[in-house]
């Protein structure tokens, strides 16, 4: 079947292809009529850095199984389904031992032909988590959603913590209601002030908005406040974030850096002060079907975080507004259109 495609390359190269996906899936796979894909901060970094070859991109998913493989009895044709970016395998060392968090075996679909940003892709049985009950648009937030509650998991916030958020993007905003839900006696929103619709969300949410332009070194009177600090910033302000820790505080970061990924900090004020440094890289992305009930019922309210809903062959045109225009953007969903 002929298939249409967004195709990237770093930096800053983005095409539509057209080309032929088997009609049947392999053994084990099914075939995904994508009905809603969201633009994510890491295809941005594919986009800026990462993509050296050619690829298929698009990760957010929500469609209907249209075809299965040999294998995958437990699903059916029509069936809506989100995709977990990569699952775990349930036989490793590590999957047997209870931590499939770690799993390096996982099913997954990248380096595909076509991913979500796409009418169709074929991935494998194991990456699909059935859904009702959303719009589609709405459902293919499960997938950040996921990283998020993995941010927020990994903090190990307790009840009355003081907890701190910094960038109000998708995952951070989403991250405020799971962080008050965990226990957080508070929750501190930190960004830039042109990111003044983002923050009005993030207050919509429960949290207490600050603004931040400058270095948050310059920021005393936040020093030492929190208990955990979440945060989704470029990672070279990790040192700076630490500095908001109160005695025993933990970190939970996400995300890939741009350039120098290099970072140093005080290791003795570190030591002393007891801090943690967590690394929450949600891959396996798990946690979706409670993402989903989330979602349903309202705790993360999607229709906040989508701010545009937009076409297939408009993936160029979004790329640029997510790019270049972070006050008015926060969520874009593409969909591809189809002509029945
Ligand atoms: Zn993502
Ligand atoms: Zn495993």
């Amino acid at each position: 079947m002929k298939v249409t495609s967004a195709y990237i390359k770093a930096p800053w190269q983005c095409e539509l292809r057209t080309l032929e996906l088997p009609e049947i899936p392999p053994h084990g796979e099914v075939l995904i009529r994508v009905e809603a894909c969201g633009i994510c901060g890491s295809d941005l970094f594919a986009l800026e850095e990462k993509a050296k070859d050619w690829q298929a991109f698009g990760h957010e998913v929500a469609g209907v199984i249209e075809q299965v493989g040999s294998g995958c009895e437990q699903l059916t044709i029509g069936q809506k389904v989100v995709l977990e970016t990569s699952g775990f395998c349930g036989r490793c060392e590590l999957c047997r031992n209870g931590r499939v968090e770690l799993c390096r075996k996982a099913p997954h679909f990248w380096g595909g032909a076509a991913l979500g940003f796409s009418d169709h892709m074929i991935v494998p049985a194991a990456c699909v988590v059935p859904y009702e009950g959303l719009s589609p648009e709405l459902a293919c937030l499960a997938e950040p959603a996921g990283v998020s509650m993995d941010m927020v998991l990994t903090a190990d916030i307790k009840l009355g913590s003081k907890v701190c958020i910094i960038g109000p993007g998708p995952i951070g905003l989403m991250a405020i209601p799971l962080a008050l839900r965990s226990g957080a006696i508070e929750v501190v929103c930190i960004g830039r002030s042109h990111n003044e619709k983002r923050l009005e969300i993030a207050s919509q949410l429960g949290a207490n908005v600050v603004k931040v332009d400058g270095s948050l070194s310059e920021r005393i009177e936040l020093h030492g406040k929190f208990d955990r600090v979440l945060t989704t910033a470029p990672v070279q302000k990790l040192p700076e974030a630490l500095q908001l820790l109160d005695f025993g505080g933990i970190i939970s970061y996400i995300g890939f850096g741009v350039g120098d990924t290099t970072v140093a900090f005080d290791a003795n004020d570190f030591h002393v002060r007891k801090l943690q440094l967590r690394s929450s890289y949600a891959s396996p992305g798990i946690y979706l079907p409670q993402a989903l009930e989330f979602l349903k019922a309202g705790i993360i309210p999607g229709d906040k975080i989508i701010s545009h809903i937009m076409e297939l062959e408009q993936i160029g045109e979004a790329i640029n507004l997510y790019q270049n225009e972070k006050e008015t953007t926060l969520k874009i969903v593409i969909r591809p259109t189809f002509s029945e």
